[in-house]
């Protein structure tokens, strides 16, 4: 297999620590109502995932929209919990405040990142909503970085679907045998990517898929580096 010679990254969870920010921001949200005391941090956090991800996937087929997935993710949180619904949107106000306060880099992806955006083009691809993602990507200055910035929700298909890859190709101009995609979601990314005809890197702790079609599984951005470098 030939080198690639530009590169698209996952955001959430692969450059970005998303799960850690969500975590603690439920903690911090939790802690500013005293009514959810009486539910414990597990408890709070495994029913928020369970419905944060069914509404997703209710999203993702296009039965319900970012604003009805953002107002009842909280709501039906609460209810499940058998608490009051009715300062659902006050909730979910104060956790997206304190979510974009705990966000940060995955460790070690920032200095690996910079060392291949300096010797490849380099993009970004998420799916995820505009406002909050493009939020991130001025935070954290991949703006400067980057040539092509690519989030599902303007482009109106989410990733694995192919229309999004064919799009991302398409904006760079290469052949898609040339581009590598590094991200974290086997399904999202690695299935979606590599049976588009892209090169994928896997970035997993467990590698949990026993002959995936990744070109590269990885648990440490070192390792993406000395792959690429
Ligand atoms: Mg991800």
């Amino acid at each position: 297999m030939k080198k690639p010679s530009y590169i698209f990254f996952d955001l959430d969870d692969t450059l970005l620590d998303h799960k850690k920010a969500e975590k603690a921001a439920l903690m911090e949200t939790k802690s500013s109502f005293p009514f959810l005391n009486s539910i414990s941090n597990e408890k709070l956090t495994d029913v928020y995932h369970k419905i944060n991800k069914s509404l997703w996937h209710e999203y993702n087929h296009g039965r319900i929209d970012k604003h009805t997935l953002q107002s009842l993710r909280f709501a039906n949180t609460l209810r499940e919990l058998n608490l009051p619904v009715s300062v659902s949107t006050e909730v979910s106000e104060v956790y997206m405040n304190c979510y974009e306060k705990y966000w940060e880099w995955v460790e070690g992806a920032s200095e690996v990142f910079d060392e291949l955006a300096s010797n490849y083009q380099v993009g970004i691809l998420t799916n995820g909503f505009a406002e909050t993602q493009a939020k991130k990507f001025h935070k954290f200055g991949l703006d400067k970085k980057v040539s092509h910035y690519v989030v599902s929700e303007e482009v109106g298909y989410l990733k694995p679907h192919p229309f999004i890859f064919d799009y991302a190709t398409k904006l760079t101009g290469r052949a898609k045998d040339e581009i590598m995609y590094v991200g974290d979601s086997y399904n999202s990314d690695i299935e979606g990517g590599s049976s588009f005809g892209w090169q994928t890197a896997w970035f997993t702790k467990t590698n949990s898929v026993q002959n995936n079609p990744a070109n590269l599984v990885f648990s440490d951005f070192k390792r993406l580096a000395e792959y690429l470098l």
